[in-house]
């Protein structure tokens, strides 16, 4: 049993028909944690043809709602790559110099090189999300973004980055089971924000700011695919599938040996 993570490209995504607790029928963790370790494995090995090709590039972008596991899922799932080849980029509130530039700015220098893999932990997309709901910025400007995102989704895609782009879907309950088990865990009380209450009681407005979102920037060249994430192991295993089969897709290969090397041999040193 599956539920579908993405939509054709133009179709409505209507969050409230994906079910955040989905668990693809596997009660047990440990069926699915064995396909996960199946997929981490391919991720190295497909990660080192990428890094040795050093023609394409993997940007995953990871937004989602304070508590659903951002966190996590790159501890977990992106924690199998290979950390020479791969980097993190946290998108935190805007600094002046920033806010001095255009939306895009910060963001497209955290874009991944050739040969790398770059994860972003929120993105460009919060300037059509927290930027909507608080209104940070009249509607006429971030409402024109839409088209700026799919635009520089564009470039960075005809430059030979593959962008994957992944919603993580957690409930309101389970948000709330983890916001207080931040305030109750001794070492974890660093990570609870009072902001994010705030965050929690506009729920429906950041719904429906990433439902606009998702569907207007749902393009072939940067799909947008939605995680259910109530339950971390399954979580972790949808990424890992979704990331697996985008650089299955992709096919990276090692290049070529130069001709003429197979007959050498290295010669020795006498040392000391
Ligand atoms: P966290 O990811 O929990 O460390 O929090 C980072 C905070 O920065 C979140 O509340 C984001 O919504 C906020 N943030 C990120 N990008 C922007 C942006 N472009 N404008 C305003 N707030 C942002
Ligand atoms: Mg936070």
């Amino acid at each position: 049993m599956t539920q579908p993570t993405t939509l054709p490209c133009g179709e409505s995504f209507n969050l409230a028909e994906f079910d955040p607790s989905f668990s693809g029928g596997m009660e047990r963790k440990r069926q699915a944690k064995a396909e996960t370790k199946d997929n981490l494995e391919a991720l190295l090995d497909l990660q080192a043809r990428l890094y040795a090709e050093n023609r394409h590039s993997l940007l995953v972008v990871l937004q989602a709602m304070d508590a659903a596991g951002k966190d996590g899922t790159i501890k977990h799932v992106m924690g199998a790559f290979n950390p020479q080849g791969v980097r993190v980029t946290s998108f935190k509130v805007p600094s002046k110099l920033e806010l001095a530039h255009d939306f895009l700015w910060r963001v497209h220098r955290a874009a991944p090189p050739r040969g790398m893999v770059g994860i972003f932990n929120r993105s460009h997309y919060e300037d059509v999300l927290i930027v909507r709901v608080l209104g940070l910025a009249p509607e006429a400007l971030w409402r024109k973004r839409f088209d700026h995102i799919n635009a520089f989704e564009k470039l960075l895609s005809d430059h030979g980055t593959t962008v994957v782009k992944i919603f993580l879907h957690v409930s309101p309950e389970e948000q709330a089971v983890r916001l207080q088990a931040r305030l109750d865990t001794p070492g974890k009380e660093w990570k609870f924000n009072p902001d994010d209450l705030g965050a929690r009681r506009q729920w429906a407005d950041y719904m429906a700011a990433y439902e606009e979102a998702l569907t207007r920037c749902n393009t072939p060249w940067a799909p947008w695919h939605v995680v259910p994430a109530d339950r971390k192991w399954y979580r972790n295993l949808a990424v890992s599938r979704i990331v697996r089969r985008t650089l299955e897709a992709l096919n990276p290969s090692y290049p070529d040996p130069e001709p003429g090397l197979e007959a050498m041999v290295i010669p020795p040193v006498h040392w000391p």
